[in-house]
């Protein structure tokens, strides 16, 4: 595997030269200057696989680095290491992820042979990804055609309580399955519907089958909570809190059982056209959930003046943080002020065995992720709820 390292101090390049060498890593070479690094990256015939890069050095730092390697779309792993306080490397990390490059993990100086071979046991055995191709935009006319030609489907993605493992909800997430490209994920057409006026018709849609399924999984004796995501254009609409409870009854669904998720980033465009519509949703039994809680910068104001009943704490939040205290400090803050203010908190991102084990000591209600279950098509659920509450035994 051809790999790269670049410190500006030789005696920690050749000390990480040789722990790499007592893993089997017989290809690597080494740089004391980014730049010189950067120009061997781009004439590179091999491609490189796997980059190690310290964050302070003179002339281009770390930073820098990443910034090129983001323009370069370079599609290996790296590695950050530095000697500085574990909160520049996070962010640092973040900033890469940010980019999309694939971030192996962070080292610290001096780096101990333990921490870089658990870095590398984790990632080695995932491939090399291919590089990436730009995912594809939709235009607003194959858009349309996909909603009229009802080739958007739901998946839901169960939520269940922390403490007994009960299965309380879903959330409903919507995806195209295109003709061509196979499934196509959210983040690819939703901006466009709400650039080109069609996202009320895309909501519409995803309501009104979220509500049928629900009725469905009712009369095969599911009693679940139904979330849908809902845009911040949707509530710039006065007719909306009506058409949502026509959806609801035209499906025999009691409101009780919906649930309105809005990103918290969004909230702010237009607080006063978006309150009374919010108001009016509760005021029909709706739940209203706040969503990716800690991305946005909602003021403490609007948290008590809209009334929600749900905080879903983001993701990047909650995987891992366990192991990092910056992340837990923000997490148990959120956590804090919802229970403060009544309302129920849902994690949102549960990888794994570690992350569940930690929201179990946190008092938090409900989880959602990965390590419960993928979002999935509604006809899988059914089996998918008796086989976690066997594992729970409830
Ligand atoms: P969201 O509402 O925050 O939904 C959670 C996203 O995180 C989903 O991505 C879900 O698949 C993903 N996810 C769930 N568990 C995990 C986990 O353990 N780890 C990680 N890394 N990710 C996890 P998806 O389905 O791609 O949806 C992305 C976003 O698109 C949603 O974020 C929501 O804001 C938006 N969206 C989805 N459906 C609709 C819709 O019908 N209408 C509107 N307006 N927006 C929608
Ligand atoms: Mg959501
Ligand atoms: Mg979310």
């Amino acid at each position: 595997m051809k790999t790269l390292l670049i410190d500006d101090d030789p005696f920690l390049l050749k000390l990480l030269k040789q722990q790499l060498a007592n893993l089997g890593f017989a290809e690597v070479i080494t740089h004391e200057h980014a730049k010189d690094a950067l120009v061997a990256l781009e004439a590179s015939t091999e491609p490189v696989e796997l980059i190690f890069c310290d964050l302070q050095m003179p002339e281009m730092d770390g930073v820098e680095f990443v910034r090129h390697l983001a323009r370069i779309h370079y599609a290996g792993g790296l590695v950050l290491v530095s000697g500085e306080d574990q909160r520049i490397l996070r962010t640092v990390e973040n900033l890469a992820k940010s980019h999309k490059l694939n971030v192996f993990g962070i080292l610290n100086k001096p780096v101990a042979p333990e921490q870089l071979k658990s870095i590398l046991a984790d990632k080695l055995n995932h491939t090399i990804r291919p590089a990436r191709p730009l995912p594809r935009l939709y235009g607003p006319d194959e858009l349309r055609q996909a909603i009229t030609n009802r080739q958007l489907v739901n998946h839901y993605q169960p939520k269940v309580a922390i403490d007994s493992g009960r299965v309380t909800g879903v959330e409903t997430l919507v995806r195209w399955l295109h003709p061509q490209d196979g499934l196509v994920f959210p983040d690819q057409f939703i901006a466009t519907a709400e650039e080109h006026g069609f996202i009320d018709d895309l909501t519409q849609a995803v309501l009104s089958n979220a509500l049928y399924q629900a009725r469905h999984w009712q009369e095969e004796g599911l009693m679940l909570h139904v979330a849908v995501n809902i845009s911040m254009v949707n509530l710039a609409s006065l007719e909306f809190p009506d058409l949502v409870a026509r959806a609801a009854a035209e499906a025999g669904v009691s409101l009780s059982n919906l649930v309105l998720e809005v990103t918290e980033s969004r909230l702010t465009n237009d607080p006063l056209a978006s309150l009374d519509i919010l108001s009016r949703l509760r005021l029909k039994g709706i739940s209203l959930s706040i969503d990716d809680f800690g991305t946005g910068h909602s003021s403490l104001k609007q948290l008590r003046d809209i009334p929600f009943d749900e905080l879903k704490i983001d993701q990047s939040f909650v995987h891992g943080a366990c192991r990092d205290a910056s992340l837990r400090a923000i997490f148990e803050a959120s956590l804090g002020m919802a229970k403060k203010m009544g309302m129920k908190t849902v994690a949102e991102g549960v990888e794994n065995q570690d992350d569940w084990l930690f929201l179990r000591t946190t008092g938090c209600d409900l989880a959602q992720g990965y390590f419960i279950a993928k979002p999935m098509p509604a006809e899988a659920l059914v089996n998918w709820v008796a086989e976690w509450e066997g594992r729970f035994s409830i």
